[in-house]
């Protein structure tokens, strides 16, 4: 008899690439997708602990997951709960001892264990808890899963060896650990393959990729090879850290065409004095430098950042530093956060040092008003160029529009193919199409029709099943027969990013 499974996954990409690939095993392992708890025989729950109030969270989930395993007991059925990812690595042991009716608790590297813990599960009366502390081989024979067929995460390195003093990240996902150059290419060939045309990148920082295996970045390398890669149209990657951006990255970028002009640079804050007790290693004066050379290298560019606001200490002269970078740089969007305490960081133990809600509001309001008022005026300025969309999907809200991306990562509404049932439309999601920006708002910008399609396979295939009534968004297949694992989820970039 098949079973079914359901994972809510927490967090960010890193996260959405894990879950990927547990719902690969468990594909692999016979068990079927399925869109509620309700209807699951395992349950699988990906934690974050990067998030407020992320133990309540979790344990008010599973609290939920007791009262629906008794019913599921009590209608002669059962449910399997399984509780992986950085939250589970951070508590371990407690989460079995404060929800005992947990079936498995895993850690961050032990994903690969997965199938393993749910066969002694099957046979134990009491929660199977595994944990590793650090990564001792990179997974990357793992089969995945992708939630759309024309794009793909791939992870290029897990861990950071950074120690910046708001994350919890370092101990939890450990030091970094890269993955050889030969194996990534592998697999984005074989995703290729499998129909995908864009890829992105993934770590905590990219820019340091390789160092512990070559002793030097080999991030402008693995760039320029897989720019050699026939088929992949786009190539994107996150997060860089600002310290480590080199000249040779932004020139391999330059010179790579399938590299898109996009930079997601996290500035976390304008000021030195608290870049320095963030324990960020670069300084305001890096970081400009670092955007001007960006601009002459790669003058299209997009520049993307994420900024916390209130961090503990910060003064209004701090604040105003951060917005003077924020006005000087003129970011296409930025990801801005208020401070918030994570157990186990060295910030959140300085208490004393905590700015006050309304002074953080008010700070917060301020740089949104300055980031919104900026990214309008980027997607005013594509107001009448032309523009190469990688269609992403129709709108969920509007029949008449559908979505893709800029070489930039802009988003851009336009109108919707003409559809007549049974017939293909003229384009769908992975295909790529050239059209005029007309009108800005704030988040997004608005587009003529298609002026130009270049179809694309993934494109063909989810024309096809339009055709056929079928819903557009299937993923591809799921293992591969080569040691490459499948990173999950299209969603668009960014989600929430640390480094
Ligand atoms: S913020 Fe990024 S670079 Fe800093 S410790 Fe966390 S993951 Fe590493």
């Amino acid at each position: 008899m098949s079973r079914n499974y359901y994972i809510r996954t927490f967090g960010c990409q890193m996260n959405e690439h894990d879950s990927g690939r547990a719902a690969g095993m468990l594909e692999t392992l016979g068990y079927r997708p399925v869109a509620s708890e309700t209807e699951a025989d395992l349950v699988l729950l990906n934690t974050c602990a990067v998030r407020e109030n992320a133990d309540n969270r979790l344990y008010g989930t599973l609290g939920h997951l007791k009262s629906l395993k008794d019913e599921k007991r009590a209608a002669g059925g059962d449910l399997t709960i399984v509780v992986g990812g950085c939250l589970a690595q951070k508590d371990g042991a407690t989460v079995a001892d404060k929800a005992p009716w947990v079936d498995v608790v895993y850690g961050t590297h032990n994903l690969p264990d997965l199938p393993a813990l749910l066969a002694q599960a099957d046979s134990a009366a009491i929660p199977v808890v595994e944990l590793i502390e650090q990564l001792e081989t990179f997974p990357s024979a793992l089969p995945a899963k992708r939630s759309v067929r024309h794009h793909a995460w791939v992870s290029i390195a897990v861990g950071c060896n950074n120690a910046c003093t708001f994350c919890i990240v370092p101990s939890l996902r450990g030091p970094e650990r890269s993955r050889r150059i030969g194996e990534i290419v592998g697999e984005v060939r074989a995703l290729v393959a499998d129909d995908v045309v864009e890829v992105t990148l993934l770590g905590q920082n990219v820019n340091s990729y390789g160092r512990d295996l070559a002793g030097a970045s080999q991030f402008a390398p693995l760039l320029r090879e897989l720019g050699t890669i026939e088929g992949l149209e786009r190539v994107r990657f996150t997060s860089p850290h600002p310290r480590d951006f080199t000249e040779e990255v932004l020139v391999a970028m330059a010179e790579t065409p399938n590299v898109m002009p996009h930079l997601h640079l996290p500035l976390q804050s304008g000021s030195d004095r608290v870049l320095r007790s963030m324990r960020r290693s670069y300084r305001r004066r890096r970081y400009l430098a670092l955007v001007e050379r960006t601009r002459e290298l790669l003058p299209d560019a997009a520049l993307t950042t994420d900024i916390i606001v209130g961090f503990p200490g910060e003064t209004e002269e701090d604040f105003q530093a951060t917005l003077e970078v924020v006005a000087q740089v003129g970011f296409d969007q930025a990801f801005t956060f208020q401070y918030s305490p994570r157990p186990g960081t060295p910030a959140a133990e300085r208490e004393d040092e905590f700015i006050s809600a309304e002074v953080m509001g008010e700070r917060y309001k301020r740089l949104e008003d300055l980031v919104r008022e900026q990214s309008r005026a980027v997607h005013q300025g594509l107001v009448g160029s032309t523009q190469e969309l990688l269609i992403e999907s129709p709108s969920k809200t509007d029949v008449s529009r559908w979505s893709g991306r800029t070489r930039g990562n802009h988003l851009v509404h336009l109108p919707a193919p003409h559809q007549v049932p049974g017939e293909r439309p003229a384009f769908a999601p992975g295909d790529l199409v050239t059209t005029t920006i007309v009108e800005a708002a704030t988040n997004y910008a608005l587009a003529g029709p298609a002026t130009s399609v270049r179809h694309t396979k993934a494109g063909r295939a989810a024309a096809e099943a339009m055709a056929r009534g079928e819903g557009w968004q299937h993923g591809g297949s799921l293992d591969a027969p080569i040691a490459a694992h499948r990173p999950g989820s299209g969603a668009s970039l960014p989600v929430l990013s640390v480094s």
